[in-house]
């Protein structure tokens, strides 16, 4: 899609979760946004069946990150799916709405960030959605955002909430509403068998306003900076290099990953990270590319006695939100069942089988994204420095056995041949530790890269504007100063509002 003006009010970089969303709310007010997007339009249909997900990890609408060989980890490294496309990541997720706990949101606001508690927030969730069951205390109705329930469960997510409520894990009607904790059936971003991404959600309807322009096939190298003021950028596309201006600000949306990357290639960063690739450093941000965090998923893959039914829904549809320790303010664990083999590296593949994945989703080790040259467009050196932290060994420990007893309860005997990963050998707590460290993966939630708050290691203010540039503001997971307990879609998609909120009030 072609560039018409040379100046719009706003550019915004990266057409994903949040992206999609400031776009919109800025176009409703009346403002002119340019969104520069590196992927292309979203017009592969497995973009929009609610099964096609597992068919796009790996495809070309997929950056297909790599991890540094993990240390903690037996020396792998780790694939990072992120989406390159119309919608980022929410063209290509697995559709589980899921906003965290009120505890995380109450810590981002004792973490230096006023404004973000769970009640300041609330409403902006309730603000974006379209809920099937209409407007209430917990949801809101008439938002672009649809919400759905699964309707017709697969047999065999009704046999996990079946094993689990059968060992005492309350049933939850709703992660959203008034208890998270317990086991249920997940609320999806899926309107009429059809996946709603944040790009089909927000922006779609929208695309014939004549303030919009939607540049797909563009690589933003850099920030354009003139007496230390944003002023555009600079961006590939095409072969060769084209400037973008902003009469108001530019919106950074590109992600965990290419938001930061952005930033250190406008020399805004570590100075010795950039200093050690030769990038000159114009502001001195040792937060850009700290305090890199993710959610953990292991894989309990189990061979099933043949084929399962198709199902209907997002291959995802059942969930359990528990604790490893009563002390906590709330849920670290999250079994998540899937109807498929999410395989588990270097374990057999069984050619019908379901998984039953241990997720840790309160982790406490953090890593970093540095740049790996002076090239924009080289990937990144990313080290998640998964397990460094004890405890997520020892929860993820926790979880495996959690999902396991639940895998082993009589609701799964008409399906269950055989449990291939960790496998009848694994015995021991020491087994299952060696079974983490083996096949500990993503779980696709990474945040943190350009931490919202107050002090050294902060990126950006509880504004989200960029210490130490004027005009400049990251709005996308990025930001968020530690990951909400539970599946980031929607708490990006809140980051979005709550961002749109700021710039319109700034923009008077
Ligand atoms: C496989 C997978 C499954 C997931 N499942 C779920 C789920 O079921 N539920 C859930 O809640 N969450 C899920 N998530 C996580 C969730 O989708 C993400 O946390 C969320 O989409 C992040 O939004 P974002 O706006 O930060 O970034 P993104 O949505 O990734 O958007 C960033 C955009 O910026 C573009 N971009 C990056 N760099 C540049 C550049 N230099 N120039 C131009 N454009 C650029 C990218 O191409 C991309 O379109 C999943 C994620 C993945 C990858």
């Amino acid at each position: 899609m072609a560039q018409t003006r040379t100046e719009h009010d706003f550019l915004v970089v990266g057409a994903g979760s949040a992206g999609s969303v400031l776009t919109r709310r800025l176009l409703d007010q009346g403002y002119s946004v340019q969104v520069l997007e590196a992927g292309p339009p979203d017009d592969d249909a497995r973009v929009h069946s609610p099964q096609g997900w597992p068919a796009l990890l790996g495809s070309a609408l997929d950056w297909a990150a790599v991890s540094v060989p993990q240390r903690h980890a037996g020396g792998r490294t780790l694939a990072w799916p992120r989406g390159k496309v119309l919608g980022g990541s929410s063209s290509l997720n697995g559709m589980i709405y899921v906003r965290g706990h009120r505890s995380d949101y109450d810590g981002w606001a004792a973490d230096g960030c006023p404004g973000w508690d769970w009640d300041s927030v609330l409403p902006l969730f309730k603000r974006s959605e379209d809920h099937v069951d209409g407007a209430g205390a917990w949801h809101g109705a008439g938002g672009p955002l649809p919400v759905s329930r699964i309707t017709e469960p697969h047999p065999t997510a009704a046999a996990f909430v079946e094993a689990a409520a059968g060992l005492g894990h309350p049933v939850t009607e709703d992660f959203n509403g008034a208890r998270m904790t317990g086991v249920g059936f997940n609320h999806v971003t899926v309107r009429g068998g059809l996946r709603m991404s944040a790009w089909q959600s927000f922006v779609a309807p929208v695309l014939g306003n004549p303030g919009l322009t939607v540049t797909t096939g563009a690589r933003v190298h850099r920030v354009l900076l003139e007496k230390g003021r944003a002023v555009g950028v600079e961006y590939a596309a095409d072969g060769r290099l084209h400037r973008a201006r902003a009469a108001r600000e530019v919106l950074l949306c590109g992600g965990v990953l290419g938001s930061p990357q952005t930033l250190l290639h406008s020399g805004i960063g570590p100075a010795d990270a950039l200093g050690a690739v030769g990038v000159e450093t114009v502001v001195d941000l040792p937060g850009v590319g700290a305090n890199l965090h993710d959610h953990l998923l292991v894989s309990n893959v189990y061979e099933a006695t043949g084929p399962l039914p198709a199902g209907t829904a997002n291959l995802l549809e059942a969930q359990l939100f528990a604790s490893s320790d009563a002390r906590l303010p709330g849920p670290d664990l999250q079994p998540l069942f899937m109807h498929l083999v999410y395989p588990a590296e270097s374990y057999p593949v069984p050619e019908h089988g379901y998984t039953i994945a241990p997720g840790l989703v309160r982790p406490r080790s953090r890593g970093t994204l540095r740049p790996a040259s002076a090239d924009p467009e080289a990937a990144p050196l990313i080290d998640p420095n998964v397990l460094d932290d004890p405890y997520d060994l020892e929860a993820l420990v926790d979880a495996v056995e959690l999902s396991r007893e639940i895998g082993g309860q009589r609701a799964f005997d008409v399906w269950r041949k055989a449990e291939v990963a960790p496998g009848p050998k694994a015995r021991t707590r020491d087994d299952l530790r060696a079974f983490v460290r083996r096949a500990v993966a993503t779980y696709h939630h990474q945040v943190g890269t350009c931490r919202m708050g107050r002090g050294a290691a902060a990126v950006v203010d509880p504004s989200l504007r960029v210490y130490g540039v004027d005009g400049l503001r990251v709005a996308d997971a990025s930001v968020m100063p530690s990951v909400p307990s539970g599946n980031t879609n929607a708490p990006t998609i809140m980051v979005g509002e709550k961002a749109a909120e700021m710039v319109l009030a700034d923009a008077g």
